[in-house]
């Protein structure tokens, strides 16, 4: 098998239509998906309409195909509020895909997302070794949820109920941790302007907790620890967190991720964060 084959097939997902499985085994931290978007959405129903209107028959037919959960919503945007993926973390607008709005939910994934902005792509990686034949499954929960919570969002926004093994397996220890991962990641930057020792004591309960439940999600912890660290001009403390980020960055999105050359210049240099030094120098390691 040569390195451009996929390393997918999307077909039958039993009970979920289509979906997207591993036709080969596939390491943590692979890119499996680069993919352009078939058509980039706005809240501007007019500049959507056009960009739809403005797609290639093939393109029209593949968006059309796409699973819209909102019949009371005009097709064409109840397809967008099914299927787009966000332009980034905070973004409002988003894009549909071909193949990357295939893929079905769990609510403990093993793939991870990313708008990459320089190529105009959307990338997906592995977030844990998947074995050939596997179903490639990802989330559409916002962070941190409970397993009531996350019933409640998924019959929401997408109309189904989650039979994935974590919502088949209630688990009061997993909604525990979650819990517990929500109110400590709120201290954090609470905490970071006044006790940072304190605010790096809930950074490293994070990072714990969220290894206890398959360790997604961390990338932006150590963010966190790095820039408190650099914030009171703890360098070397700053370098370790520096280096932690970018090895966790580029299992989420790669040496081509938007993020890349931003955190490799903290990992050489902790010093060149925006804010380093601002606060009073503590040494906090
Ligand atoms: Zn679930």
């Amino acid at each position: 098998m040569t390195a451009q084959e996929p390393s997918y097939v999307l077909k039958d997902a039993p009970g979920k239509g289509m979906g997207m499985f591993a036709t080969r085994d596939i390491k943590r931290g692979e890119c499996i998906l680069s993919e352009k978007p078939l058509v980039f959405a706005t809240r501007n129903f007019v500049r959507t309409q056009l960009a739809i209107d403005a797609m290639t028959e093939p393109d029209k037919t593949s968006f059309f195909a796409l699973h819209n959960v909102h019949s009371d919503v005009p097709t064409a945007f109840g397809i967008v509020r099914t299927n787009g993926l966000p332009l980034g973390a905070k973004a409002v607008d988003c894009a549909v895909y071909k193949v990357m709005s295939r893929i079905n939910h769990a609510c403990a994934p093993n793939v991870h997302h990313t708008w990459n902005s320089k190529k105009k792509k959307e990338d997906l990686h592995a977030i844990q070794d998947i074995a050939s034949g596997d179903e490639i499954l990802t989330s559409y929960l916002e962070p941190f949820l409970v397993r009531e919570e996350r019933m409640e969002f998924l019959r929401k926004n997408f109309k189904f109920e989650c039979h994935c093994s974590l919502c088949a397996a209630p688990s009061p220890e997993y909604d525990l941790t979650v819990k517990r991962v929500k109110i400590c990641s709120d201290l954090i930057m609470t905490c970071a302007s006044s006790h940072p020792r304190k605010s790096i004591q809930f950074v490293r309960e994070v990072l714990a907790l969220l290894d206890s439940i398959g360790g997604e999600g961390k990338t932006p912890f150590y963010y966190d620890g790095y820039q408190i660290c650099a914030m009171y001009g703890d360098y070397t403390f700053a370098q370790e967190w520096a280096n932690l980020l970018l090895e966790s960055y580029l299992m989420d999105a790669g040496e081509d991720g938007d993020e890349y050359e931003r955190y490799l210049r903290y990992s050489k240099n902790p010093r060149s964060h925006e804010r380093a030094g601002c606060a009073p120098r503590q040494i906090l390691s």
